[in-house]
């Protein structure tokens, strides 16, 4: 196996040359099929690991464990215990963090970026601290009821049980955290299945679950493809709730396989979201916010504002600027301190987006950025495309219509604020929207008009742990961050109590 890091660059020891097994009920396993899987380095198409790969045999295992450590140890553990685990693995993320964010660039491409220490928390580790102090503050409440003599009601509030949770590629090490801290902060224990192409920062954070103490077999880690044991894991009749995290296409195969049991769900799905720059707005601001808001993380972002509308007026300064900004972003090896935009995910992914870029041309866009596979160099070896704006683009294009998950803008003339908000709507997705403008007025009529869980004014994909983010329509079900997250861990039971 050949494993590549720049000169000044060295690879995290977890990598290993062994293939990286299983985390069940504590326990590094093998498959219990003993087969193995590549994972790649998108920067150079390199293989850098080889990872097990789990089937139903072993979502049967990790469900099972997860099961015991629900009744056994994890039922018995209090919440202030909760808590303190919780911020121990909050700090281990902290503490460990250059590595994680090596092994995510590595893994799925993220720029891994010029510190190579990092002092300033991490949003990931305080997406546990948050929840950690959650774990003691959760709790039921005493209920008046109008029954004749002296009848207490009140309701409990209880973990659900065992989570599976099936997230994708795009941000592992968020991916992650987002689903262990208010699963365990609840009092759940989960089997964390993370996507094929990006295993190997959910096992690290296995191990540091470990190490800081979690009981065995609360969280369980299970490497593998989604229609094996991801699948397995969605129709498992020992699952309380699959909390997943991916495409709208699976997001449906996943309520399919729920109905069996009535598993809970929570779904974070796919969006194509609308971003709307009024002629009033800064653009000096509006320029990089809005092209950040599509090309951040190669554009593999669900919640990208990949729709710009601009008003007419400053249609062709902000296609000049945006493409120009475009081309100012250095592309190159995740592991490069000075790259802004890493590789794709996958060949596939690259497959998938240079298509979009074809059918953009033919659909009779013109291309003002970008706009082709990077062929130079080192870089042609892995699966680069470069910033790409679509100037002079219709409501009816494919590229305007379909989640592309590329660096790719599509920006679209609008004339008035009651035009954008029925186009701006016109979309099966919900999952968020951008407004760029000086008048506080116009900000607030649109944001109350977009049909979406997140709107941006005058900045783009801002997330906080105390913040609930979210699908409308067909981004999904349920809200992750924030008090309202874990409602969908828990169950309300009423007590109804005659004292008499
Ligand atoms: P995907 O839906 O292909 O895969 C997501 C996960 O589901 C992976 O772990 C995969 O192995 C698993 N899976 C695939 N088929 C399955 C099946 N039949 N049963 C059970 N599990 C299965 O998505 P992806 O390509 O990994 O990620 C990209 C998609 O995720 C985009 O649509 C993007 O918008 C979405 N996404 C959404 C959010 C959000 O918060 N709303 C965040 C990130 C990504």
């Amino acid at each position: 196996m050949s494993t590549t890091s720049l000169p000044d660059t060295p690879l995290p020891g977890f990598l290993g040359p062994a293939p990286k097994k299983l985390l069940i009920g504590g326990e590094w396993v093998e498959a219990a099929g003993g087969r193995t899987f590549p994972s790649i380095n998108p920067s150079t198409g390199e293989t850098i690991a080889a990872l097990a790969e789990a089937d139903a045999v072993d979502a049967d295992r990790a469900v099972a464990a997860a099961r015991a450590a629900f009744e056994g140890p994890w039922r018995a553990t209090s919440p202030r215990e909760r808590q303190r685990l919780l911020w121990a693995l909050a700090d281990a993320v902290q503490e460990h963090y250059d590595e994680l964010r090596l092994l995510e660039a590595v893994d799925m491409g993220f720029p891994a970026g010029r510190r190579r220490t990092t002092t300033r928390p991490t949003f990931e580790a305080e997406v546990l601290r948050y929840f950690a102090g959650w774990a003691t503050k959760i709790q039921g409440a005493t209920i008046p009821n109008s029954m004749p003599g002296s009848v207490l009601s009140y309701t409990l509030k209880e973990p659900l049980g065992v989570v599976a949770a099936i997230v994708p590629w795009n941000r592992p090490i968020s991916n992650a955290v987002w689903k262990i801290g208010p699963a365990l902060a609840a009092g759940c224990t989960l089997v964390l299945k993370p996507a094929e192409e990006a295993g190997l920062v959910a096992l690290r954070i296995g191990e540091l679950a470990l190490e800081v103490g979690i009981p065995p077999g609360v969280v369980n880690v299970l490497t593998g493809f989604g229609e094996t044991v991801g699948a397995a894991l969605a129709a498992h009749p020992d699952v309380d709730k699959v909390a997943f995290t991916g495409s709208t296409a699976v997001g449906q195969h996943i309520i399919r396989a729920a109905a069996g049991n009535l598993k809970r769900l929570t779904l974070e799905l796919g969006g194509k979201s609308p971003d709307v720059v009024f002629a009033d707005a800064d653009l000096a601001k509006a320029i990089p916010g809005a092209a950040m808001g599509v090309f951040s993380n190669s554009g593999q972002i669900c919640c990208a504002g990949t729709r710009i509308y601009v008003e007419r007026p400053v249609y062709e300064e902000f296609v000049e600027g945006a493409s120009d900004f475009a081309r100012s972003l250095r592309v190159g090896n995740s592991l490069d301190p000075e790259t802004r935009i890493g590789p794709l995910v996958s060949a596939e992914q690259l497959e998938r987006v240079t298509g979009y870029l074809d059918l953009g041309l033919r659909e009779g866009a013109r291309v003002t950025a970008g706009g082709a596979r990077v062929t130079d160099g080192d870089l042609a070896r892995g699966y680069f495309v470069p910033p790409t704006v679509f100037a002079d683009v219709t409501d009816d294009m494919r590229i305007a219509r379909e989640e592309i998950f590329g660096p790719v803008a599509a920006v679209l003339p609008f004339d008035s604020l009651e035009e954008v908000a029925g186009r701006a709507n016109d979309t099966e997705y919900g999952l968020a929207g951008g407004i760029w403008t000086r008048d506080v007025g116009k900000a607030h009529r649109l944001a109350a008009r977009m049909q979406v869980g997140t709107v941006w004014v005058n900045t783009m994909l801002l997330m906080d742990p105390a913040v609930p983010f979210g699908g409308y329509k067909m981004s999904g079900w349920g809200r992750e961050m924030g008090e309202e997250s874990l409602e969908g861990y828990l169950n309300t039971k009423s007590v109804w109590i005659d004292t008499d």
